[in-house]
């Protein structure tokens, strides 16, 4: 029972054309969304070749847009709290 309610709740999740990058070197599995907003061409983290961005239907995943966006503004988390000396 546990494995059909699984299996129902990834039917559930809903797909979308996502942009991703994708590894140009035969072999190499490397890629990723394209959420990084990348101000050039990425490259592959796993082995350095040149990606090329494509279309993929992936599972909606879950909100991180906007910590992305935070780091795309470079923006630096400080701590919540700054004790005086
Ligand atoms: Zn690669």
């Amino acid at each position: 029972m546990y494995y059909s309610f699984r299996n129902k709740y990834l039917e559930d999740l809903p797909e979308e054309d996502t942009v991703v990058w994708r590894c140009t070197k035969e072999g190499c599995k490397g890629w990723m969304r394209d959420n990084f907003a990348f101000e050039s061409k990425p490259v592959c983290c796993l082995c350095s070749s040149p990606m090329v961005s494509e279309k993929k239907l992936l599972p909606q995943l879950f909100n991180s847009n906007d910590d992305l966006k935070a780091v795309k503004k470079g923006i630096q988390i400080k701590p919540a709290k700054v004790t005086p000396a």
